[in-house]
């Protein structure tokens, strides 16, 4: 296998659309500042039945297997479009291609020792001085065995520099509120985001421009885009939130 050039940022997302929705604004400036990024995404998002009924016209009922891998597909070239407004290209992105909504699931052991030997591929290679995934307390377990397997990543090949996360889920689409900040919000008997510290240790600002371009990026993920655009918005803010991850196990 071809080694992986190093970069300064690299940024693992679950799915097509969460390297957006957490960082788009911080990718944006590492661009800006002549930073190289690699993104990698650990799924193609292709098991999400909701958004391959809307892109096919069809029921859920009615969905193939087929249809699941062209919408991984469209996903895919979603990404590369998204990319481009952020200021980078398809060679910054590698496509890991793991099953949507499975990763967390038992046994597919060979899924786990294969994602594990790839996660720590595209650390030990990218040589990052900084790495952002979501967070272990993300409702998603696509983007809890992410955070996992980029710690374990991070045990096997001695990364010693910094590692932030970032949370997408938690309260499921309640949070977080339409406005220009991230808020710590109570509903339904619980604080969200739930099992984070509170403020985040890192607020880093977008600006009106930089905020601009996240929403466009978050648009071209369009399949997402077109089901879940009242809940996308909100991560359209004036900042991006971060945790340090030392402090977790
Ligand atoms: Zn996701």
């Amino acid at each position: 296998m071809t080694k992986l050039k190093s970069v300064d940022l690299l940024v693992f997302a679950p799915h097509p659309d969460d390297e957006v929705i957490g960082c788009a604004g911080v990718i944006q400036q590492a661009v800006a500042s002549g930073k190289s990024v690699r993104i990698v995404f650990t799924t193609n998002g292709d098991g999400y039945p909701l958004a391959a009924s809307a892109l096919f016209g069809k029921a859920e009922a009615d969905l193939t297997g087929v249809d699941f891998a062209r919408l991984g597909e469209a996903r895919k070239g979603e990404a590369i479009a998204a990319a481009k407004i952020l200021g980078l290209d398809a060679s910054n992105l590698l496509f890991l291609g793991y099953p949507d909504g499975s990763m967390a699931k038992t046994p597919a052991p060979y899924d786990r020792a294969a994602a594990q030997a790839d996660f720590s591929r595209a650390l030990r290679d990218s040589l990052p001085s900084r790495v952002y995934v979501t967070d272990r307390a993300d409702e998603h377990p696509d983007h809890r065995i992410t955070y996992q397997l980029v710690r374990e990543a991070a045990t096997a090949s001695g990364y010693s520099g910094e590692l932030l996360t970032f949370i997408v889920h938690s309260g499921g689409v309640d949070w977080p509120s339409l406005g220009p900040v991230f808020e710590k919000e109570a509903f339904g008997g619980r604080t969200y985001p739930a099992g984070v510290s509170w403020p985040p240790p890192i607020r880093i600002s977008l600006s009106a421009g930089e905020q601009e371009v996240k929403l466009r990026a978050l648009k071209a993920h369009a399949t997402q885009w077109v089901i879940d655009n009242g809940y996308l918005v909100r991560f359209a803010k004036s900042e991006e939130i971060f945790w340090p991850a030392r402090n977790h196990p």
